[in-house]
């Protein structure tokens, strides 16, 4: 029989009673590790989350919190060689796809301590001036932001098991916000040895950080008013978690990261071979197989001129044949495995629902797999599909097929390209490729002020910053990471304004000088 993971909850390790879940190597197929959460009194343990970690946490300064953060990084730097082990064995990614979720986290945690340093010795955040509602300024009313007195529910998907549990824990933990974190079963152990490495190194108080693995059952039934629940993960389940009475009833505030079908935008004049034409080619390929393709930020439709479709498919093609997949433990694999044998079945027939309306223009899966069993790991070579008629075939630009799968679409102008961008129905990213100079930079800030509205981020790529700019995927914890419409509607990250979800915004209305003595600042 595996291990079967602790839940941590309110200071105590707490084995769930049931006979638990089993994680699997998702290229060998052995069995890891279990995960229960059956019988956990999760109302019990909450309360004490609230009333322990909560108060711990809001009795110091945000500077002291930074202090917190700093201390988890050297925790999670020490025990790197031991998260890298967990990547290979549950995710089956290749080092540098492991490096994208684990560095990523301990990079975004390391940002959120040098922020919370600059906000010092206060308690609460000043919010705007005083604005006055008497004559003279004899009375007044000035905003505050406060931490919530609840906790921070973070459910996460199974892509990223560190990073997703780090973006989110980092700001709630620097808000003085304790955290429960909910990781996606499959690939729920890396994060619980997370948690367990910061439990057991003591650098936060008791009930700060806190981890259930395992079912979702009766976590959202255990949310009182102040809490707040941020969710990744498919927008199905998404639309599940917005009708619970939690959230409908009890106003508990949510965040929602779901999924999303990402462009990536050739500028008009490009040719084949100019440097925005070989941007545009390189970063697809490297989104189409980073994490094979597992992330939310991923390019998922590619839209370049119609003049330049066939010479653009021709150059991604060969990119991709480069790619060789297979057992992450062989050095010569660059793309390791799907995280299970049931997101391969879901990608292979997305695959197939995307090839009904579209062509196929490189199909890796043709190819052996490298020391990979075919019928055991969960394996799949990248897809490169397009269609000449992008307006008529509305599913693929709303259909997210999560794996190494992208979707070439020719544009007429710009203002066509702009309309197929936005039958995503607002996404996550979109990325820009052009030229350096001064008719396209013009080009450039003007569409990514029009496509602002349908994303929360805009990624502008030119030869100046080929070198230097940091990838159409990669969530930066200095720019905000959310999207409107089928990406959720939510915001993460973004540098401070992360801390806005944690804290609760209310004007106080009084003399001078009572309001002179509300924040340090002030
Ligand atoms: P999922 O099936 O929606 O699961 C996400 C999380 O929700 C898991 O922890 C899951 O737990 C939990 N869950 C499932 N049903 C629940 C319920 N009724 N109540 C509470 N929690 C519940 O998504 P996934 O398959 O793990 O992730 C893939 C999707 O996430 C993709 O569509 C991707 O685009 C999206 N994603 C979005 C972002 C973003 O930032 N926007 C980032 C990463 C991924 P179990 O695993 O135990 O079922």
């Amino acid at each position: 029989m595996t291990e079967l993971l602790l839940n941590h909850l309110g200071g105590q390790w707490i084995a769930g009673t049931g006979a638990g879940t089993t994680l699997h190597d998702p290229v060998l197929g052995d069995a890891l590790v279990r995960v229960d959460s059956t019988g956990l009194n999760l109302p019990a343990h909450f309360e004490r989350v609230r009333a322990q970690g909560g108060a711990a946490l809001r009795a110091m300064s945000y500077r002291e919190r930074a202090g917190l953060l700093k201390a988890i990084v050297a925790v999670l730097q020490a025990n790197r060689d031991a998260y890298d082990a967990i990547s290979t064995a549950n995710s089956g990614t290749v080092k540098n796809d492991s490096a994208v979720d684990i560095d990523g986290a301990i990079y975004t945690v390391g940002v959120y301590a040098k922020l919370g340093e600059t906000l010092g010795d206060a308690r609460v955040l000043a919010d705007g001036d005083i604005a006055p509602l008497a004559k003279g300024g004899a009375f007044g009313s000035r905003h505050v932001q406060v931490p919530t007195r609840g906790l921070a529910l973070c459910i996460n998907a199974f892509n990223f098991p560190s990073w997703g549990l780090w973006e989110k824990a980092a700001p709630a933990l620097l808000s003085g916000v304790p955290v429960v974190v909910k990781p996606a079963t499959a690939t729920a152990w890396l994060t619980q040895r997370m948690v367990q490495d910061v439990i057991e190194a003591g650098v936060l108080p008791a009930g700060a950080l806190n981890v259930v693995c395992g079912s979702s059952a009766g976590l959202l039934d255990a949310l009182q008013p102040f809490d707040l629940l941020s969710f990744t993960g498919s927008a199905d389940t998404a639309a599940l978690l917005r009708r619970h009475p939690a959230v409908a009833e009890r106003s508990v505030r949510v965040n929602i990261e779901a999924d999303s079908v990402n462009s990536g935008l050739l500028m008009p004049g490009a040719t084949p071979g100019s440097a925005s034409f070989e941007l545009l080619v390189k970063e697809v390929a490297r989104e189409m197989t980073q994490k094979s393709g597992q992330k939310c930020t991923a390019i998922r439709r590619v839209l370049v001129p119609e003049a330049l479709y066939g010479a653009a498919a021709e150059a991604i093609g060969a990119r991709l044949a480069k790619v060789t997949v297979g057992n992450p433990r062989n050095a010569s694999v660059r793309m390791g495995a799907l995280v299970s044998r049931a997101q391969f079945e879901a990608v292979q027939a997305g695959i197939a629902q995307l090839q009904s309306v579209a062509e196929t223009l490189h199909d890796g899966r043709g190819a052996a797999l490298i020391d990979a069993d075919p019928a055991v790991a969960a394996c799949v070579a990248p897809v490169l599909l397009g269609t000449r008629d992008p307006d008529a075939h509305g599913l693929l630009h709303v259909t997210e097929v999560f794996g190494p799968v992208a979707t070439l679409m020719p544009y007429r102008d710009l203002d066509h390209a702009r309309a197929l961008v936005a039958r995503g129905e607002g996404s996550l990213a979109c990325s820009l490729y052009g030229e350096d100079d001064d008719t396209a930079a013009d080009a450039l800030a003007a569409t990514a002020l029009d496509l602002a509205a349908l994303h929360g981020r805009v990624h502008v790529v030119t030869p100046a910053v080929a070198a230097l700019h940091t990838g159409h995927g990669n969530v930066m914890p200095q720019s905000l990471h959310g999207g409107p419409g089928r990406a959720g509607g939510g915001e993460e990250l973004g540098g401070l304004r992360a801390l806005n979800f944690h804290h609760r915004r209310a004007a106080v209305q009084a003399a001078p000088a009572v309001l002179s003595r509300l924040t340090p600042a002030a």
